[in-house]
Parts: structure tokens; C-alpha cells; sequence
């Protein structure tokens, strides 16, 4: 039998370093709190049974966290799947997907491998998006899925509502991945999901602290929503994750205190990078995407994992000449990550 063309791998390698930041993560766990909520949780998890399949319980949680109805919620395992399951559903074969680049690599590979075609365009100055760049390309197009990411991963770019308004005006199924949206400033655009053609996928992989329970969902009009429960698999979330996600909601205000710290931290590196006469774009995430004027980002890389701090290397993707990502952990480990980095500099490259 031929085997189907599958497009490479997408991941960031798993190095063991003193300080990881490379993938986004948060630096600090939940709360004490949260880890005892959920061990009594789970003492009365009835484990010989499948879990509630249509996670009734958390989906109502967040509703109420953003003010909508448990028809506009769906839960998935990390938000990834949310984003597999709308291709599942409104991509593949003969249908196509527009991404505006450098963005999340994820969505194009995702689309690849449900056989969606990608459209790909580009983002403007400083990786800005605008209202007139998203209206011509989603009429060039004719796209059944156009994807916004807001902040966007890589650049950290947080771009106007009104691109999502341009977004909106045609047919397509417009899907905003607000993984980071918690470290911006703006509101989520979860309260304007009843809209048919509007999906706005969350996390609780980055703010929430909690990567490795791999729990993301999706806000979406009620129609969107059912053709998801049609093709996930039966008892796709299992009573872990569901019992942690809901314990979780209790400490927004922890997550919020957690988030500030992050925000204060991210001015601080910025402020530091620049210092160092190295290009660093403004952000709206955890992260911040650099590029060094004077060594090649390869070097840089080599130069830090030496140090044993480990960043991300996006040299290789198109539009992203020399940048690497940092992503913003504790003061300590960005305090590591900043002296690495001088230290590279001023080598000169050499090790
Ligand atoms: N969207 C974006 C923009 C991301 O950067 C990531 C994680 N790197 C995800 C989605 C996936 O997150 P999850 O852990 O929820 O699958």
C-alpha cells in the first residue's frame, strides 16, 4: 500500500537545560490550593466509569466565566485539538485555509494534514496586521477557514479588533487563537462567538499554568459546537481533566496575579534586550520574539544552550531571518537568560 505524504514534524526540542524557555509554558505551577481541591476531587472519581461525555460540568464553568450559553462551549484535549477538530469539520479536501504569516506553524500543518490547501499571506511592517491586508487576501481567497492568532505566536503582535471584523464580513469560518489572550490587553472575542462564522480557541496550556494536563476549548456558535461533538471521539475528555479544569476556575485571581507578574517581567526583558542593541518586538504575550544584530541566530542558540538556557530558534521559518523567542519565566530565569545572552554577544559567536 503507498503511504500518504506526511508533511515533517512539527516540534521544539526537549533539551535538558537549567532554564526552559522555549515553549511558553508558565514558570510557576497553579497554587497549593488547586492541588488540594483537586485531590479531594479525586477521591470521588468513580474510575470504573467513562466520564461525562459531554463534560456538562466544566462547560458550564466557563460559560459562566465568559458570560455565554454551555451551547457555545466546547472542551478539548489542549486547544490543538479544538483546532483539528474544526478542519475535521470545515477544512479538507477540496477546501482551503488562510494564515497570515509568520503565525502559529501549527495551523498550516494541522491544515496539511487534513488535506487542506493553505493560503498563505503575509503580515505587514513589524508583523502587523491590518482591516485592508485580511479583507483583500479573504476575498482573493474565498477561504472556508481563515485563522487570526491574537497576540500572534511568534511575533507576540496584538492586532486590531478591526481585522477580525474584515475577517468576518465573507463566508469563511474565521478561527481566533486567543492562547495568549490573557497577556494582552484587550477583551476576549469569546463574548462575540454566538456570531455563526466566529471560533475563538483558549488554553489553559500558558495563563492557567497547567501544560501538562493538556486541556484547551473552543467558544463558538451552537452549530460550530455540535459539528465539533460529531467528530471527536466518544469520551474524548477523560474525568482528570475535566474534575482539574473545573477545580482550576476557582483561582482566577491566582491566575491573574500570575499573569501580572508575567507582564511586568516581559517590559523588563524588552527593556534589557534593547539595552543590549538587539531588535525585540513589542508584545502582547508571554514572550518576546529578538533578533541579534551582530550574530546569527544559530550561533546564538548554541551559544545559550552552552549556558544551558534553551530558547526557541525560528531562524528557519520563512520571514523570521535570525529571530529566536524567549519565553518569560520566573525573574531568576530571565535574569540567566539576559546574562547568557550578553555573554554570547560579546564573544562574538565564539565558543
Ligand atoms: N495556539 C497557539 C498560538 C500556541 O502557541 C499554542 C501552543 N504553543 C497552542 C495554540 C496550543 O496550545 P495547547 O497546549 O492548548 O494545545
Amino acid at each position: 500500500m503507498m503511504k500518504p505524504s506526511i508533511p515533517p514534524r512539527y516540534h521544539s526540542p526537549q533539551i535538558a537545560v537549567d532554564v526552559r524557555l522555549n515553549t511558553n509554558e508558565s514558570p510557576w505551577p497553579p497554587p497549593q490550593g488547586f492541588s488540594e481541591r483537586l485531590a479531594t476531587e479525586m477521591s470521588r472519581i468513580q474510575w470504573n466509569r467513562y466520564p461525562d461525555r459531554e463534560a456538562v460540568a466544566l462547560r458550564e464553568a466557563l460559560a459562566a466565566r465568559h458570560g455565554i450559553d454551555v451551547s457555545n462551549v466546547f472542551c478539548s484535549n489542549g486547544s490543538n485539538e479544538s483546532i483539528q477538530l474544526l478542519l475535521a469539520a470545515y477544512g479538507g479536501p477540496g477546501r482551503s485555509a488562510t494564515v497570515f504569516s509568520p503565525t502559529y506553524a501549527l495551523h498550516s500543518h494541522l491544515c496539511r494534514l487534513s488535506g487542506t490547501a493553505v493560503e498563505e499571506h503575509w503580515r505587514g511592517d513589524d508583523f502587523a496586521l491590518t482591516a485592508n491586508i485580511v479583507k483583500s487576501a479573504a476575498s482573493a481567497d474565498k477561504a472556508d477557514v481563515i485563522f487570526l492568532s491574537m497576540p500572534n505566536n511568534p511575533t507576540g503582535t496584538m492586532d486590531d479588533p478591526s481585522v477580525v471584523d474584515a475577517a468576518l464580513s465573507g463566508r469563511s469560518l474565521v478561527v481566533v487563537d486567543e492562547a495568549y489572550g490573557e497577556f494582552g490587553s484587550l477583551p476576549s472575542l469569546a463574548s462575540r462567538a454566538s456570531a455563526e462564522n466566529l471560533a475563538v480557541v483558549r488554553t489553559f496550556s500558558k495563563a492557567w499554568a497547567m501544560a501538562g494536563l493538556r486541556l484547551g476549548y473552543t467558544v463558538a456558535g451552537s452549530s460550530v459546537v455540535s459539528e465539533m461533538f460529531e467528530r471527536a471521539l466518544p469520551y474524548h475528555l477523560d474525568v482528570v481533566k475535566q474534575a482539574a479544569g473545573h477545580a482550576a476556575l476557582a483561582f482566577e485571581d491566582e491566575m491573574q496575579d500570575r499573569v501580572a507578574k508575567i507582564r511586568r517581567e516581559r517590559e523588563r526583558v524588552l527593556a534589557a534586550l534593547r539595552e543590549l542593541a538587539v531588535t525585540a518586538w513589542d508584545s502582547a504575550a508571554n514572550f518576546v520574539l529578538f533578533r541579534p544584530a551582530t550574530i546569527d541566530a544559530v550561533s546564538v542558540w548554541n551559544g545559550l544552550v552552552e549556558r544551558s538556557v534553551l530558547v526557541r530558534d525560528l531562524s528557519g521559518q520563512e520571514g523570521l531571518v535570525d529571530c529566536l523567542r524567549v519565553t518569560i519565566g520566573a525573574p531568576a530565569e530571565n535574569d540567566r537568560f539576559l546574562g547568557a545572552l550578553a555573554e554570547v554577544l560579546a564573544s562574538g559567536g565564539e565558543r
